[in-house]
């Protein structure tokens, strides 16, 4: 990717490209992955999430930060992630900073194991059940470019159109 400038990340909303385009690994942990995640936590604390991918701050860079109940002290960084998913699917309501206005039931499993570096460059491995489980699999689905949009049943889809259209057309006039 160009140069990070971590100072013009920002939260990014559906239909920025960056949001639909997968991501690439992150090869050296310095400085500036140190203040990307940063100010990941601070977008994601600020917009009152439980999680934000680098694509929702503009970055196509494979890291994440969770939080599941949003507040600055409990929020943690996964770098290069990997997941594995078992339990049985359970549908929940789930909304997302970059598709603001957007809710709908996603089913998701209910046990989730997460193998990722931190900030130091150490490798670990963390199991989450329920909101955790599920915010694991939404937000690696953001490193994948996709969207609760793209998960949502027919049914759903048809009722999210209408404020999917209002999003593309903020984007335009942006
Ligand atoms: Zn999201």
């Amino acid at each position: 990717m160009t140069e990070l400038d971590v100072s013009r990340c920002k939260l990014t909303k559906y239909p920025t490209p960056v949001l639909m385009a997968p991501t690439e690994p992150i090869k050296t942990i310095d400085g500036k992955i140190c203040d990307l995640a940063e100010r990941m936590i601070d977008i994601m604390i600020r917009s009152g999430g439980v999680g934000l991918a680098g694509p929702q701050a503009g970055v196509n860079l494979q890291i994440f930060v969770v939080s599941v109940n949003g507040t600055k002290e409990n929020a943690k960084v996964y770098i290069n992630p990997e997941i594995e998913v078992s339990g049985g699917l359970e549908g929940y309501e789930e909304g997302c900073l970059s598709l603001p206005g957007v809710y709908a039931k996603i089913k998701r499993h209910k046990k989730c194991t997460v193998t990722a570096m931190d900030l130091d460059g150490n490798q670990f491995t963390e199991t989450g059940e329920g909101l955790l489980a599920r915010a694991f699999q939404h937000e690696y689905d953001h490193l994948q470019g996709r969207m609760i949009k793209d998960r949502m049943g027919r049914v759903q889809q048809i009722a999210a159109r209408r404020r999917l259209r209002e999003l593309e057309e903020q984007y335009e006039n942006k």
